[in-house]
């Protein structure tokens, strides 16, 4: 089995079940992960990095080898600071492509030791993304099956601060 120890790094704005898929696919070649939150500033999110991180602990427990972290700075500096060396992107489809391929040669300008590993998810999830999850669950639509029953409950919750105009 392969020591190399691999980050998957997303906003997860929330966590779907799409991003499970991807960690569960990882998690057969790279038995030990890091599922890093990115504190982007530039990004304003619906959960705040603390819900995020609640989120993901929830969803990957029973999981083994997986750890969950945040992080602030530079994805590669992050990914040597931790001592890994792969870094794993989730790829839905053609339009994912472009700014993965974009993402994956500026972080290998920047840090050439470190490999990007794409992987597909199960095609029920091709169409699955966390902008639209929160766009139904916003307008009060249901995404039951698409993202774990925590984060239904806790997007119930951000949907009835947004209706009372608390968000
Ligand atoms: P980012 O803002 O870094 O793209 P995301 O949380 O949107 O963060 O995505 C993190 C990773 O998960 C990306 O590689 C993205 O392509 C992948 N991903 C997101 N949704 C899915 C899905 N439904 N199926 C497979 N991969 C996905």
């Amino acid at each position: 089995m392969s020591s190399i120890l691999a980050v998957c790094p997303g906003t997860f704005d929330p966590f779907t079940n799409g991003h499970l898929d991807i960690l569960e696919r990882a998690s057969k070649v790279f038995p030990q992960m890091i599922v890093a939150v990115a504190a982007k500033p530039d990004k304003v999110p619906l959960f705040t990095v603390e819900e995020r991180l609640e989120i993901i602990r929830d969803a990957v427990r029973g999981m083994e080898g997986i750890r969950v972290d945040a992080f602030h700075a530079l994805l590669v500096d992050y990914v040597k600071a931790q001592g890994a060396s792969v870094v794993i992107r989730g790829l839905r489809a053609i339009s994912d492509f472009e700014y993965e391929f974009q993402m994956a040669l500026m972080n290998r300008r920047i840090a050439e030791d470190i490999e990007a590993v794409f992987l597909m998810p199960h095609e029920a999830y091709t169409y699955l993304s966390s902008r639209l999850v929160k766009e139904v669950a916003l307008l009060g639509g249901t995404v039951k099956g698409l993202v774990s029953p925590l984060v239904e409950r806790m997007l119930r919750e951000k949907y009835d601060q947004y209706k009372s105009g608390r968000l």
